[in-house]
């Protein structure tokens, strides 16, 4: 990390990886990108009923606290998916989104795609997606696979 001017501190984005984790890391704001609102999180594909602010991060950028990643699996850096929340960064959340249009609103229901065993779809409501052979589905809570 390098300041450009001794007197100017780097501003830095607090994230996390899903809106409900009490576990918050620190980032320089420049190194956030790609960031949207999305309504499922990186890593465990949780989905909120709402939308959040998300964008990607480079694992080996974090400059303070502790997020839900471990380096385990594979070699790093990674880039990881995070959730920016506004109450975690009040004074610069406004020039984060600025740009992105207005936030969605609620994600809508959708229906589980598990085929049952007579063959017929299951239909129950639900907003969780799972992860089945590489192709993303919609699960309820009986047929969700994790
Ligand atoms: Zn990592
Ligand atoms: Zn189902």
């Amino acid at each position: 990390m390098e300041l450009e001017n001794g007197s100017e501190l780097r501003r830095s984005v607090t994230v996390r990886r899903t809106w409900k984790d009490f576990r918050a890391g620190s980032f320089p704001e420049d190194s956030i990108y790609g960031l949207r609102w999305d309504c499922v999180s990186g890593g465990v594909q949780e989905a909120s009923p709402q939308f959040f602010l998300y964008g990607y991060v480079s694992c080996d950028d974090m400059t303070d606290g502790e997020i839900a990643h471990s380096c385990m699996h594979g070699m790093g850096p990674h880039i990881i998916k995070v959730c920016v929340l506004k109450k975690d960064n009040p004074d610069i959340y406004d020039e984060l989104i600025d740009g992105l249009g207005p936030k969605p609103k609620f994600m809508p229901w959708k229906r589980c795609e598990a085929k049952k065993k007579s063959g017929e779809i299951c239909g129950c409501r639900t907003r969780t997606r799972d992860v089945i052979g590489g192709q993303v589905e919609y699960r309820c809570r009986r047929h969700y696979t994790r």
